[in-house]
């Protein structure tokens, strides 16, 4: 049996939940899965069309919010219960650090974003993303249970059938469990289409110039229902907030299309974005790395080009 950690944000899933579970098919037809937080009983169903058996939910009144290390104290709880083959989750920024967690109270290594797992003794192998997706390496780990997450993206998340049952469960929790928790959100919330599930991400960088330049970004990603998105050197001036940046420390996103206007195309940045099926780069640039990794390239200024872009989906819309 595989335990699957999912990643849920006050009750709703994120969108790379479904490859973990997927991920885990691939390990073990069984897969339960362990949801922390009441506000996580209504993801069993979408869990269970991902091939999940049995969804834990661990349910406690002090587990108002996300809270790391008590998600790990549930994970390892079921660990003792069920002993598991393996407990997975995508490497998201919520995955990562609850799996981290998890192998530190266990005291087992961590395999953290890999792109394939075989569990097996005496060590497990895994192959794992390392500088930025630049390198793969093979590793053995030597563990009874294994403790790793998978790439965002690096498996397609293939619907199948599991019962879901939800058995729910109060973990025993110290008062210093929750001591890091989140108790309150501030700034605005996010508006349209989120980044991560986007099929389209219109996507700027030092090249738009400032802040006001992103307005006919915003017009284009309007327009064919998609998101902002942008570099690190448009979130480090301020120009855009940091929820929208792209790349290795940022979101990790793979839509249909991803259009990078003025981006050189950093491997940080194409960390972020390089599993995206269509490509388009807008450069004045015909050298900048991005072309690299372009499937359209259109060699010339943003300014013009975008406003262009607009037109003809505006006119092709109507
Ligand atoms: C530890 C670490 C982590 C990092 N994480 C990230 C990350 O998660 N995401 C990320 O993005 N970066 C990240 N970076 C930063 C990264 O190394 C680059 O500095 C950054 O991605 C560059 O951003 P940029 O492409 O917008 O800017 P630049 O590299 O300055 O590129 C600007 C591009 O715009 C083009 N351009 C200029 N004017 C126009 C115009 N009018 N029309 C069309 N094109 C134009 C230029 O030709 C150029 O190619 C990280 C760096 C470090 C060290």
């Amino acid at each position: 049996m595989i335990l699957v950690v999912a990643d849920h944000d006050r009750g709703v899933l994120d969108a790379t939940t479904g490859q973990a579970v997927t991920a885990a098919r691939a390990l073990d037809p069984q897969v339960d899965v362990l949801v922390v937080g009441a506000a996580g009983r209504d993801t069993a169903a979408e869990l269970a069309s991902y091939g999940a058996s049995t969804v834990h939910l661990a349910v406690s009144d002090s587990l108002t919010d996300y809270a790391p290390l008590a998600s790990a104290r549930a994970a390892v709880e079921l660990v003792g219960r069920l002993s598991p083959a393996a407990v997975i989750a995508t490497g998201t920024p919520r995955g990562n650090e609850v799996l981290a967690h998890v192998a530190s109270i266990l005291d087992v290594p961590f395999a953290a974003d890999c792109q394939q797992v075989t569990i097996a003794a005496p060590a497990h192998e895994v192959v794992r993303n390392r500088w930025g997706g630049n390198l793969l390496e093979t590793a053995k780990v030597h563990s009874d249970v294994l403790v790793a997450s998978f790439s965002p993206h690096a498996v397609r998340a293939e619907p199948a059938e599991g019962a879901g049952t939800v058995a729910e469960f109060a973990p025993v929790l110290a008062d210093a469990d929750t001591a890091v928790r989140v108790v309150d959100r501030v700034g605005e919330g996010a508006a349209g289409v989120g980044l991560a599930e986007a099929r389209v991400i219109v996507s700027g960088g030092r090249g738009v110039g400032g802040p006001e330049g992103f307005t006919v970004l915003e017009e284009l990603a309007d327009l064919l229902d998609g998101a902002i998105g942008c570099s690190r050197v448009v979130t480090s001036n301020g120009w855009r907030p940091h929820n929208e940046q792209v790349g290795q420390t940022g979101t990790k996103v793979a839509p249909d299309l991803y259009i990078a206007a003025g981006i050189s195309g950093a491997t940080q940045h194409i960390a972020g974005m390089r599993t995206s099926k269509t490509i388009v780069a807008i450069n004045t640039d015909k050298d900048a790395p991005i072309m690299g990794y372009a499937h359209y390239a259109v060699i010339g200024d943003l300014h013009t080009i975008l406003p262009a872009l607009v037109a003809a989906t505006r006119a092709a819309k109507e």
